[in-house]
């Protein structure tokens, strides 16, 4: 193989990852190096996929470009490494009466038809739950179990020969030459999927970030039955496994660490019993951050002045949803020369910061 489809990924989160994969699939030589110390935020993320936005019932930017992707993805990517991880589920609103309008209002848009089933009859038990007398159902909607997910790469990676556990310092990092090298080794191109950590990378220390603190818990009950739907009102809480749940999340903007707070934990469970009635107990709190971008949208491509050097991140809430679209996107621009999309390109940014004369 020529050393410019040779590919190095700085990081194996969800981006890392999905990336490694989107460039297997293109004919390219993918390495992974990933520091196992830092918290991952795909680790303590719920994982939700939902195309829809609750709180205004409009569809998630590109949700029906970048759905059917993540999709057909984690169906294959469960057939490639033995492991199961998506969970197709969907995601129930109850619905006030004013809710209930707004509802039926947007079912009437065509573009909303294959999201927003019908209001129904509220099927979760009034012994259980404050609810309401209907509810709507988002359709197209699940959770990717993003523990098993992490896990299942890294297996597959480490079988390929592909993953190195450890820090990639941006020192080590030799540009003086025709292409990148590592540690004497060169590469087509590196790209960095490094999440939040990215505001510490020399190269792309210039774009914005806005990235948020979030706080999930887990909590047991030997009452609560759910039929493996998840709930959303304010927080979510789904349900992953017999008797168990996840409840989320927070959203903070300061105090950006991976340090779960008794605010985090009381603002949770305040909400939580607007939801549910019935006794659980809290078994496990996590906090981890959110690489969020100021215009929300994701970034990825090549630095302008390093066109060797790439980056794909900015995932903020919706990254399981459209990171197996965003990861295809970056990998047939290096094997197929594709141009990224204006949206995403992480060059926006840098014209925001270019000199005014
Ligand atoms: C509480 C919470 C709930 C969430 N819920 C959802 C949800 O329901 N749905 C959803 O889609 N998203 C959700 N998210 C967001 C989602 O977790 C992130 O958008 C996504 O996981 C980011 O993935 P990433 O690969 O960019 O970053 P990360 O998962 O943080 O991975 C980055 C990796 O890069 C490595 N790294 C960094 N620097 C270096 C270096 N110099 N050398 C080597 N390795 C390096 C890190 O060690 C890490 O392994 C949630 C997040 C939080 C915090």
């Amino acid at each position: 193989m020529e050393t410019s489809q040779k590919i190095l990924i700085v990081g194996q989160g969800l981006a890392g990852s999905l990336l490694a994969d989107a460039a297997a699939q293109n004919g390219l030589l993918p390495t992974v190096v990933d520091d196992p110390r830092p918290p991952k935020s795909t680790s303590v993320a719920a994982g939700l996929v939902n195309p829809i936005v609750l709180r205004s019932l409009n569809k998630v930017w590109k949700a029906d470009v970048a759905l059917p992707e993540a999709v057909s993805t984690y169906a294959r990517l469960e057939a490639m490494t033995g492991r199961q991880f998506f969970h197709h589920r969907p995601i129930f609103k109850f619905l006030n009466s004013n809710e209930l309008k707004a509802w039926q209002k947007k079912m009437g848009e065509a573009s909303l038809l294959d999201y927003l089933a019908p209001p129904e009859e509220n099927p979760f038990d009034s012994q259980e739950f404050h609810s309401t007398p209907q509810v709507g159902r988002v359709l197209g909607s699940g959770y990717l179990d993003t523990q098993v997910f992490l896990e299942a790469m890294a297996d597959w990676l480490t079988a390929k020969g592909w993953l190195a556990r450890e820090r990639f310092e941006h020192a080590e990092l030799d540009l003086s030459g025709p292409l990148p090298q590592w540690r004497g080794q060169a590469f087509g191109r590196i790209v960095f999927c490094e999440g939040w950590h990215h505001a510490r990378n020399p190269y792309f220390d210039w774009l914005p970030s806005n990235s948020t603190k979030g706080e999930v818990l887990a909590i047991e009950s030997d009452s609560l039955r759910m039929d493996g739907r998840i709930l959303s009102k304010g927080i979510f809480v789904l349900p992953v496994g017999p008797g168990r749940f996840k409840v989320g999340a927070t959203y903070r903007w300061d105090d950006l660490d991976c340090e779960p707070t008794e605010e985090g934990r009381e603002e949770l469970l305040r909400k939580l019993q607007t939801i549910v009635k019935g006794p659980f107990r809290v078994v496990e709190h996590r906090a981890g951050v959110r690489p969020t971008t100021p215009d929300r949208r994701p970034i990825l491509g090549w630095h302008p002045l390093y066109p060797s050097l790439g980056l794909l991140n900015g995932f903020g809430s919706r990254g399981v949803l459209m990171g197996p679209w965003l990861a295809a996107q970056l990998a047939e621009s290096v094997a197929k020369g594709s141009p990224v999309m204006a949206e995403l390109d992480v060059r926006r940014f840098w014209v925001d910061q270019a000199p005014d004369d």
